[in-house]
């Protein structure tokens, strides 16, 4: 959304019988509006407004007459004259008004964002002045905010709930049909299945491939639970295999001590945005007979020299919860595949094993995506690359800042890898992770730990009867990695203010 005063030439539908003026909501004012007052018979000699607004928008319409306003910050200074040519004004919050000039007729309408609330008013110009200083200057970076995405998408997201509210199809309509048919053309793979969450899509295709009780499935030991969890659901066992050092993916040259005559799959992860070492595990896959599947809960749109998530493996898996590269409102995940029989098997399961209405062929489950989450997968679909490409900018500037400090270590980038930065975690060497989150805490910047408990030292799998030192990098990286602030949100002045604290603590 434009962050400046703006003002949106009326549509004109005047024809002879009078005028008709029209602006769209949706497109030209682009907040929603949930409130509007006129201001009329005003006083022509006095002046209105002398405040501001801390997070209202408003829409200043002139339906009579006419007036003047003046909008100020430190920085700039705007005057509009309004009248029944002029347009309708878009004000952003932080901005001082002054209305003035007021004809005898004017009648001067506000639509606006929010209900009354005297607290998101400045009513004193020193008070206002200090508020915007405050505001200008970076004091703290949040790790993560998700009012973000709501403030640049916030009307057509309420429009697309909209639809769906009053179309009376809520599961399994026309919004999860066009979302499966387009995230299938992004990932360049033949289907693509919508369903629950990430966690469950993983579990589906292990039922779908028959893995149950008996057998085991290799997984990275730096991974969320969810990867081992979901082999566990389905009554397998998840063999853990360590992760390389520097790309804290899964280490191939480890997965063949790991096989035995029960290994039927391999679970791998691509952790934090890039891809695991995918031509050596196919080798080892191929040799031993295992079916691969990838967990691109963090990799939308990562890639592995040239190849999407799901090329090389057998399926790929998808998680939408909110703070993946490609979030709903909500849960959501998918999973895609070139395997048509796979995919129609997941299309039964996910929906109670029916393969007809009422006709039960095998054991499913329940684990549909909404019709409302898919409306908004499907608007933010289209964002993704842009998105991906912000946090590809604001990891450069870690890069750029932190590559020469000796007391910590950037993630590595592989040759052919293009990771799109789910995570930005960096290795703190010497014990230095406890004091570095202080000092981070003293500087306002958010930092977030992934995982502080490696699956192997889980409780939930002490019966795996793992010791700490069995994988040795996913142990000392549960001591190590930090996670830095970077979502597409983050302006480039927030990721130096926290590239800057990080290296402010080694010097
Ligand atoms: C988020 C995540 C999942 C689980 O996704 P949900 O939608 O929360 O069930 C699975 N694997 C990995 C690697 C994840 O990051």
């Amino acid at each position: 959304m434009n962050k400046k005063p703006q003002l949106v030439p009326f549509q004109d539908y005047s024809t002879e019988e009078g005028r008709l003026n029209v602006v769209e909501v949706s497109k030209e004012i682009g907040f929603v509006v949930n409130r509007v007052y006129w201001l009329h018979k005003i006083n022509a000699s006095k002046s209105r407004g002398a405040h501001a607004h801390k997070e209202l928008w408003q829409c200043f319409i002139a339906m009579a007459g006419s007036f003047t306003i003046t909008l100020k910050t430190e920085k700039e200074s705007y005057t509009f004259k309004l009248d029944q040519k002029s347009g309708a004004l878009i004000v952003p919050p932080g901005y001082w008004r002054d209305l003035t000039q007021f004809s005898e007729d004017a009648v001067c309408a506000v639509l606006a964002s929010h209900e009354y609330n005297e607290s998101d008013y400045l009513r004193n110009y020193e008070d206002f002045m200090k508020w915007r200083s405050q505001k200008s200057d970076i004091t703290k970076v949040p790790y993560l905010d998700f009012k973000r995405s709501y403030e640049e998408l916030g009307n057509l997201l309420v429009i697309a709930g909209q639809k769906i509210l009053s179309s009376g199809h809520y599961i399994m309509g026309p919004e999860v049909e066009k979302f499966e048919k387009n995230f299938a053309d992004y990932c360049e793979i033949k289907h693509c299945l919508s369903v629950s969450n990430g966690l469950e899509a993983i579990e589906l295709v292990l039922k779908a491939w028959g893995i149950g009780p008996g057998d085991e499935v290799i997984v990275a030991a730096n991974s969320f639970v969810a990867t081992a969890l979901a082999v566990s659901n389905v009554g397998a066992k998840p063999v853990l295999v360590d992760n390389n050092e520097s790309t804290f993916n899964l280490d191939p040259s480890l997965i063949e001590k790991a096989i035995t005559k029960n290994t039927k799959a391999i679970a791998l992860t691509h952790l934090y945005g890039q891809m695991a070492d995918m031509y050596p595990i196919v080798e080892v896959a191929k040799a031993h007979k295992l079916k691969i599947l990838e967990d691109a809960a963090q990799a939308h749109g990562a890639k592995y020299n040239g190849l999407n998530c799901g090329a090389l493996g057998d399926a790929a898996t998808f998680s939408f919860y909110p703070t993946k590269n490609l979030g709903a409102y909500g849960d959501g995940g998918a999973i895609i595949t070139n395997d048509s029989s796979l995919a129609e098997t997941i299309s039964y399961l996910r929906n109670y094993g029916a393969k007809k209405k009422y006709h039960h062929d095998m054991l499913g489950t329940n684990s549909r995506l909404d019709e409302i989450q898919a409306a908004f997968l499907n608007l933010k679909l289209p964002l993704l690359d842009k998105w991906n490409q912000k946090r590809k900018e604001l990891a450069q500037i870690y890069f750029s800042t932190l590559e020469d400090l000796p007391g910590i270590v950037l993630p590595q980038i592989p040759h052919g890898s293009e990771p799109v930065w789910h995570v930005f975690a960096i290795r703190v060497l010497d014990g230095k992770r406890e004091p570095l989150m202080k000092h981070l805490d003293n500087s306002g910047v958010g930092y977030n730990i992934h995982y502080p408990v490696p699956i192997h030292e889980q409780l939930c799998y002490v019966d795996l009867n793992y010791k700490a030192n069995d994988f040795p990098v996913a142990h000392s990286q549960s001591k190590e990695l930090l996670s830095l602030p970077l979502d597409a949100y983050h302006s480039e002045e927030e990721i130096k203010f926290a590239a800057q604290k990080v290296r402010s603590f080694f010097n």
